[in-house]
């Protein structure tokens, strides 16, 4: 078994929550600004690339996720993690070299950054030039393979094209973003983005059934105390609109 040497090291902040501030459901855009004093275990989904790092799980799902489709040699990790001060240096080069409205179309305002959770990737086709801001992303071959298995690892193309105005960012389709499964299945089945899913949510939970016949509910509450005990796992993720989103697994039979 082949063991990589990763780097794992801990963001800006400490973390000062008995729950943590971040999970893979965590909303970040424009009108939900990320909290700040939050730590993030790092590490990088490619130990090629060592310098580009991600949330752990987020890391070893996107590996497992390109191994599994076989093209490790062909989708390179461009940019993963960013700390806020690297996301504010990123603002003011666009800005400088490509005016305001580029800037405001693909790249986020520092502070409402995905990138600064450590689950969102920009994956760009091996070449020996690729875009830092806009790397290419082909959707045919092997990059279509990647694409059909993303979800089935926890990953979603986050900015659409017919998701703009609900966004804020234009069409991304380089830019990751990870949720966890089922999340990343059914927001793909039923053409949602974070944005809808979270609405939805607020509306009514969802029992979604996996492939292998175990169902998992997920919901969104306000009030964790008032949740019933769980019958098998159970992850809590906040949303960063001052909910948590829930998701319980039916116990194994
Ligand atoms: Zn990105």
């Amino acid at each position: 078994m082949k063991t990589a040497t990763y780097t794992v090291y801990q963001a800006d902040h400490p973390a000062d929550f008995s729950l943590p501030p971040l999970g893979p459901l965590v909303l970040v855009n424009r009108q939900h600004p990320l909290q700040s004093g939050f730590s993030v275990p790092l590490q990088a989904p490619d130990e090629r690339h060592p310098e580009q790092l991600m949330e752990l799980q987020a890391a070893r799902m996107l590996n497992a996720c390109l191994r599994a489709v076989n093209c490790t040699d062909r989708i390179v990790p461009v940019s993963g993690w960013r700390s806020h001060r690297e996301q504010q240096a990123i603002w003011d080069e666009t800005l400088a070299c490509e005016g305001e409205a580029f800037t405001r179309s693909y790249v986020a305002l520092p502070g409402c950054s995905e990138h600064e959770t450590g689950l969102a990737i920009d994956l760009g086709a091996a070449a020996e030039k690729i875009d830092p801001i806009r790397p290419e992303l082909p959707r045919d071959g092997v990059y279509g393979d990647f694409r059909r298995a993303a979800a089935h690892y926890g990953f979603i193309e986050r900015y659409r094209a017919d998701k703009i105005a609900l966004t804020g960012i234009a069409a991304e389709p380089w830019h990751f973003r990870y949720v966890g499964v089922p999340h990343a299945r059914y927001m793909e089945l039923h053409g949602l983005c974070l944005e809808e899913y979270i609405a939805l949510l607020a509306e009514t939970p969802l029992v979604c059934r996996l492939e292998n016949g175990r169902t998992v509910t997920v919901r969104r509450v306000k009030d964790l105390q008032a949740l019933p005990p769980a019958a098998g796992a159970r992850q809590i993720s906040p949303d960063n609109t001052g909910c948590y989103i829930v998701t319980d697994w039916e116990a194994m039979k």
